[in-house]
């Protein structure tokens, strides 16, 4: 087999060796269906297996209440950014409140702009005019009483600035999330939550399916922003998806039952999510010391207390070095660490399947770099 290199990316990023290695039996032949998974019905017996094994294994991992459903939709969180106010902003009912902490947060409000108008949606908090280098305090973001609901980015994929602490809402406010780049590396407090969404693509699967956790209540009044007479499009109506469990259509077959593995590996092999969250701080911990300790050879984007353990971005003193960095890393087998275009940079990516490994190969070589390049930065 190709020696695997250490997978930096931020998705799609790396996948638990012993679930590729289950893919590979199976992708010729599943010892129960004497065909590839990818040749499976979506109406077959072993797909409503699969669909069951991954919602229980969610369920279990994340500890949801049988008040919400778990739904495996399409489309990416960037769907996500449409159905979220397509679904409950109502025509002339309560604004949304937005926290934006980077890029993504600030995609999530411009669709619920485009979608449901500017004068249906604020901004209760943004991180823009800092340079999104942290996440408010739970009281810091203006979300008023009474709003349609409110909305926040667990995990800043491209910025780096991570939630410890969830934003406080007002009574009855519902708090809805995107999860995408941190779910699955911690426990999440689900019952806090009217919806999270995360599309697989980091820690939970392959791209092409996204997973959705929605309080059921919220499913009755779901009222939408549309002209009297005109309703949702079916695939857009979470309602639709939640009655018909993920199969209106032809859900992302081979998608889900890569996710119900991966949750498998997390709750059998790591031990679930707890430890799962050590694993990460220890793995992040290594590479910002590499970044503190390096006498300001490295400066990290992100204020240290809200640094995210996914995403670590940093920068190096001259954008020569940062490319020299890359080249130099990606020759030692640690790929795909060139910053998001957006932001410059470097970015680090150490999803739950990026092994120990791979975090301490990374601060060593981060040590050596800095060493042997401290006076080209100083010229
Ligand atoms: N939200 C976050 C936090 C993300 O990281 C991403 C993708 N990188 C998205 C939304 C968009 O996801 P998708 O590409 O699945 O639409």
């Amino acid at each position: 087999m190709t020696q695997r290199v250490y997978n930096f990316a931020a998705g799609p990023g790396a996948l638990p060796l012993p679930v590729l290695e289950e893919i590979q039996r199976d992708l010729v032949a599943h010892p129960e269906l004497g065909a590839s998974v990818l040749e499976a019905s979506h109406r077959s017996k072993w797909f409503d297996g699969v669909l069951a094994a991954a919602e229980y294994n969610l369920r279990t991992l994340l500890r949801i209440p049988m008040e919400f459903a778990v739904l495996f939709l399409q489309g990416g969180a960037s769907l996500q950014f449409d159905m979220v106010p397509m679904n409950f902003l109502r025509r002339d009912g309560p604004a949304a409140d937005y926290v934006v902490t980077g890029s993504w947060g600030e995609k999530a409000l411009g669709e619920a702009v485009r979608v449901a108008g500017a004068e249906a949606v604020r901004t209760a908090w943004s991180g823009k005019a800092g340079g999104y280098v942290r996440t408010p305090s739970p009281h810091e973001a203006a979300i008023q009483p009474g709003a349609a609901y409110a909305h926040y980015t667990s995990n800043e994929t491209i910025h780096g600035v991570e939630f410890f602490e969830l934003p406080a809402v007002p009574d009855g406010v519902p708090l809805m999330c995107d999860a995408s780049s941190d779910f699955l590396s911690r426990p999440m407090d689900v019952e806090r939550h009217a919806l999270i969404y995360a599309g697989a693509q980091k820690n939970a699967g392959p791209a092409g399916v996204t997973i959705a956790i929605l309080r059921e209540d919220l499913l009755g009044p779901i009222g939408a922003n549309l002209p009297a007479g005109v309703e949702l499009p079916a695939m857009l109506d979470y309602r639709v998806q939640a009655r018909e469990g993920s199969r209106y259509n032809t859900p992302p077959v081979f998608g889900v039952y890569v996710v119900g593995l991966v949750a498998r590996w997390l709750i059998e092999t790591v031990g679930g999510l707890r430890k799962m969250e050590e694993l990460n701080r220890q793995k992040a911990q290594l590479v910002y010391d590499a970044i503190d300790s390096s006498s300001g050879f490295y400066r990290g984007h992100a204020e240290p207390a809200c640094r995210s353990r996914m995403n670590l971005t940093f920068r190096l003193p001259t954008e020569e070095l940062e490319k020299q960095f890359v080249k130099e890393a990606g020759a030692r087998g640690m790929v795909e660490l060139k910053g998001h275009r957006s932001v410059g940079g470097i970015r680090a990516s150490l999803y739950n399947a990026v092994p120990l490994d791979a975090a301490q190969a990374l601060a060593e070589f981060m040590k050596d770099f800095s060493e042997n390049n401290a006076d080209a930065s100083r010229r």
